[in-house]
């Protein structure tokens, strides 16, 4: 086992104490983060139905555009048919003219109540365009104030975040590059816990009993002395 000394012990234990800090601001942050997706990805989601509706009254509104110009060109039709009677010769040709005004007048008259329908269509999205819009305004105050919100709650714990990220810094200065590998690899394995005190030959981290020579060891702080149920660094405060 590596030949350590009691002052990385407590180096150990200062930089288990940041890391253990350390860890419970990065899981609040990150709920905080998880929030506001959430506010987001609600807000989209409102957005992309409205957009939609939006679109629908868009081509409904074009297709009554086209329906009032298609009504208009067969009414100059039937206007033109009708000047062009007062000219015709023949019995025949009368009748010919005259069919085409009567089939035209029925087209105009499908058409006009056809119009009606996409009309009152037009009129029930516009609503629902409306209401949806006024809704969306509102849900996009109410995102901007719960998210501000949000950030100004979490703004001290970013704060503190980055303190303690120097101060890591600080203390990991002061130990071993090898002994900080050890912490680093044990941590990961362990949910960010990597030193656990040890007391009474039980390991406070797994609470298994440990063997009395390994506690015995623990208490010379002569090496590295680690868990053998969950392989954390076991340190022996006096008390
Ligand atoms: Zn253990």
């Amino acid at each position: 086992m590596k030949e350590i000394s009691k002052s990385d012990i407590d180096t150990l234990l200062k930089l288990q104490t940041a890391e253990t800090q350390i860890t419970r601001i990065q899981s609040i942050l990150e709920k905080i983060n998880s929030e506001k997706e959430k506010l987001d990805s609600k807000f989209r989601k409102f957005q992309k139905a409205h957009d939609e509706k939006e679109y629908q009254l868009e081509k409904t509104k074009a297709f009554c555009r086209e329906m009032e110009n298609e009504i208009q060109i067969v009414g100059e039709r039937i206007q033109k048919s009708n000047e062009n009677l007062r000219f015709v010769k023949t019995n025949k040709e009368y009748q010919v003219l005259q069919r085409e005004v009567d089939d035209n007048r029925k087209r105009k008259e499908q058409l006009e109540n056809e119009l009606i329908d996409h009309l009152d269509e037009k009129e029930a999205l516009e609503q629902e365009v409306n209401t949806s819009r006024t809704d969306l305004d509102q849900l996009s105050e109410q995102t901007r104030t719960l998210k501000k919100e949000i950030e100004e709650k979490s703004s001290d714990d970013q704060e503190e975040l980055d303190e303690l990220l120097v101060k890591r810094a600080e203390i990991s200065k002061n130990l071993d590059p090898a002994l900080m590998d050890n912490f680093n690899r044990i941590s990961k394995m362990n949910n960010g816990l990597a030193v656990v005190q040890v007391k009474n030959e039980v390991c406070m981290g797994c609470y298994v009993n440990i063997p009395p020579q390994l506690y015995i060891e623990a208490q010379r702080y002569n090496s590295l002395i680690l868990c053998p149920q969950c392989s954390r660094i076991l340190c022996y405060i006096e008390s």
